[in-house]
């Protein structure tokens, strides 16, 4: 990226940790963090064998880091249990009786599990496991809605080695198919049904459509969730309760290599095809224990929610496999945020007293949307910790979350990571770093974050480039599954021996990191490149917008002309002298060069299913219309449909 790619944003709001979470952050000061953050680079030794010393090792490591780029080794020969550090190590220091998982079902049932009931749990799902001959390697399913069986096969697959790979419940059967075939997979858990938005999801339909054309696979276990009709194939398929009765003894926690495979994650797909990530074991559970500890500030008597779905990373690290391991108590919820009314996520946080909450930008702007409302019928107070995760979260959006969920009190962690990275890599320090809305911040400890031009050579302070990662982490992918040319070809091709993650950002100041796109996604407008982000956030600082997105248009005197497309809040008329009005606002607020030559309104934007805008078909839009792209992983193809219909709004 040459140097004209300059950011034209401007954020100068600051917020300083108050003096209360100060007090009893883990991390005192910046400096602290400076201190810990550069032992973590240069002492890597050092700073990873005390944190890692924390969790249950069967075998100790003979080495750190095995690093033969691109391919690292984290804790060489050490064998651990993922699952007993995540549950049984809990109940042996006698904390049996605290609440491991708090659940909500869309419907409103409710169950908690403690600590030595989800050991019992775990062990004998896996014994289940086991008793299918499904052994350490093989590759498993796990298709279910967001009940706790979900994070139970989770557990019970890495209890007895086997690698789990989980499919997002809102996917289709072609979907299942695919990944069923990319990993190689023996084995499917599933349940009958998912609720979503008061309907059914028929997974198990979804599951035999899939497997018409995957007869490697020998075991279906079904949990009952919503009891209505569906097949069950004799001899393959069987019910999760009847399998669980049968079982006299739970499966033991044996220790596998630091190595061995823990799952395979297909990533949302935002700019392609999806990608089977690899994660392992001993660094990926490092990472993630590590992170939440610091980043969420996890406490004994935190209730903490992460709204994600275990079929993203972030439900596999932020629910699953970071608070568990750090003892934490989670809750889950199963249904949508608009179900049975707007004000469901609040509701939640005060019927159980969530301290701790972890959303997405998406999320954040539909409450924006649906009006404060909402928000105000429910007690807040509990929570003491915000953080959001997904995409850059537009400086306005932060505002809002920070003054009406936060209630001001509350320091929001935006943590960059990615699919890839299996741990948050860029963040605030809940009571050490002062945030600034828009920006993920500093590196956490181990990641060597920087910003590069074509050339390889770093950036200057505001100046757009490529964000890298110059050195390997304990939770980074060891591979795509099946395929370590293409891993060698999209993260390391582009500088030696160097992760290229994908995003442009830039530095302010502070060197503070700012995420400015995808790189896919930087427009090239009369030779200057933008980013995205501060294009949508602009747009999104007007009043009338709640969501914002915007692509290039090939364009014969500018190279690119600049659409965007917007969504308007609720009461709000998508007039022309709007869409006048936003282009001026955009020209006045960031400049004239970022001005859009096209608002178009939209009922929608079109997104993944984990809620990231996919700018790529907007694009196609713009070209032609025709979409070629995958679109597996989009929310709702009518938004596309709508759209392209919709056309070209009068300029
Ligand atoms: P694909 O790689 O298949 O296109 P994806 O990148 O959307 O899919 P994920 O791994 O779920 O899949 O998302 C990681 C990406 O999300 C990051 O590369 C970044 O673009 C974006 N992202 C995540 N968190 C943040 C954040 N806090 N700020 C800015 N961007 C973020
Ligand atoms: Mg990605």
């Amino acid at each position: 990226m040459s140097s004209d790619f300059k950011s034209i944003l401007t954020e100068n709001r600051l917020f300083e940790p108050s003096a209360e979470f100060k007090s009893k952050a883990r991390i005192s000061s910046m400096e602290d963090y400076q201190r810990l953050h550069a032992e973590s680079l240069n002492d890597p030794d050092t700073f990873w064998t005390r944190e890692a010393s924390e969790l249950t090792w069967q075998q100790p490591w003979t080495k750190v880091l095995d690093w033969q780029p691109p391919f690292a080794k984290w804790f060489v020969d050490a064998k651990l249990n993922v699952s007993e550090n995540c549950v049984d190590r809990h109940v042996a220091a006698g904390k049996g009786d605290k609440p491991a998982i708090l659940w909500e079902g869309e419907p409103g049932d409710t169950r908690t599990i403690s600590y030595a009931e989800l050991q019992t749990e775990v062990a004998t799902f896996a014994a289940v496991l086991l008793n299918h001959g499904i052994k350490a390697g093989d590759r498993v399913i796990i298709y279910m809605p967001m009940v706790p069986e979900a994070a139970i096969a989770m557990l019970a697959t890495a209890r007895i080695g086997a690698v789990h790979s989980v499919i997002f419940g809102g996917f289709s059967s072609e979907s299942i198919k695919d990944r069923l075939l990319d990993s190689g997979a023996t084995a499917v858990i599933t349940a009958d049904g998912g609720y979503r938005r008061g309907k059914v999801v028929p997974l198990k339909d979804n599951v035999d459509t899939a497997l018409k054309n995957a007869p490697h696979v020998t075991t279906v276990i079904v949990l009952k969730r919503t009891g209505q009709n569906i097949a069950m194939q004799e001899g393959r398929d069987a019910w999760w309760h009847d399998e669980t009765a049968k079982v006299t003894e739970g499966a033991p926690a044996n220790g596998f290599d630091s190595e061995h495979p823990l799952f395979i994650l297909y990533t949302s797909g935002s700019t392609g095809k999806p990608k089977g990530i690899l994660h392992t074991s001993g660094g990926y559970l490092t990472g993630t224990y590590v992170s939440s500890k610091y980043i969420f500030d996890l406490r004994e008597d935190d209730v903490y929610w992460c709204t994600a779905d275990v079929g993203w990373i972030t439900g596999h690290s932020y629910i699953v496999f970071g608070p568990l391991s750090n003892g934490a108590t989670i809750l889950m919820y199963e249904g949508a945020p608009d179900t049975p009314h707007q004000g469901r996520f609040w509701e939640i946080v005060e019927k159980y007293k969530v301290s701790i909450l972890y959303t997405a930008p998406t999320a954040i702007r539909a409450f924006i949307k649906w009006g404060d409302d909402h928000v105000d019928k429910f007690d807040l107070s509990s929570l003491r910790l915000l953080g959001s995760v997904g995409e850059p979260i537009n400086p306005e959006a932060w505002m809002w979350y920070h003054h009406k969920i936060g209630g001001g009190r509350c320091p929001i962690v935006d943590t960059w990571w990615q699919t890839e990275t299996g741990s948050i890599l860029i963040t605030p320090l809940p009571g050490v770093t002062p945030t600034k809305p828009g920006t993920a911040t500093l590196p956490f400890f181990g990641v060597d974050a920087a910003i590069l031009d074509e050339d390889g050579k770093e950036v200057g302070p505001n100046e757009g480039g490529k964000l890298v990662i110059r050195k390997p982490w304990p939770s980074m992918l060891r591979t795509l599954y099946g395929d370590n040319d293409r891993y060698k070809e999209v993260y390391w091709s582009t500088y030696e021996n160097i992760y290229l993650a994908g995003d442009s950002a830039r530095r302010d100041d502070d060197g503070y990191f700012w995420i400015m796109g995808r790189i896919d996604d930087v427009l090239n407008v009369s030779g200057h490149r933008l980013g995205t982000a501060e294009v949508e956030s602009a747009l999104v600082s007007h009043e009338s917008v709640a969501e914002a997105a915007v692509v290039g248009r090939p364009d014969e005197l500018k190279g690119q002309a600049v659409v965007a497309f917007v969504t308007v809040k609720g009461g709000v008329d998508p007039t022309p002298e709007l869409a006048a009005a936003l282009k001026k606002h955009v020209a006045n607020v960031i400049g004239a060069i970022a001005r859009p030559d096209d608002i178009r309104f939209a009922a929608g934007l079109p997104k993944t299913r984990s809620g990231k805008i996919m700018r790529r078909l907007l694009k196609e839009i713009c070209a032609g219309g025709v979409i070629k792209g995958d679109t597996t992983t989009l929310e709702d193809l009518n938004v596309i449909a709508s759209l392209q219909a919709s056309g070209k709004d009068e300029d």
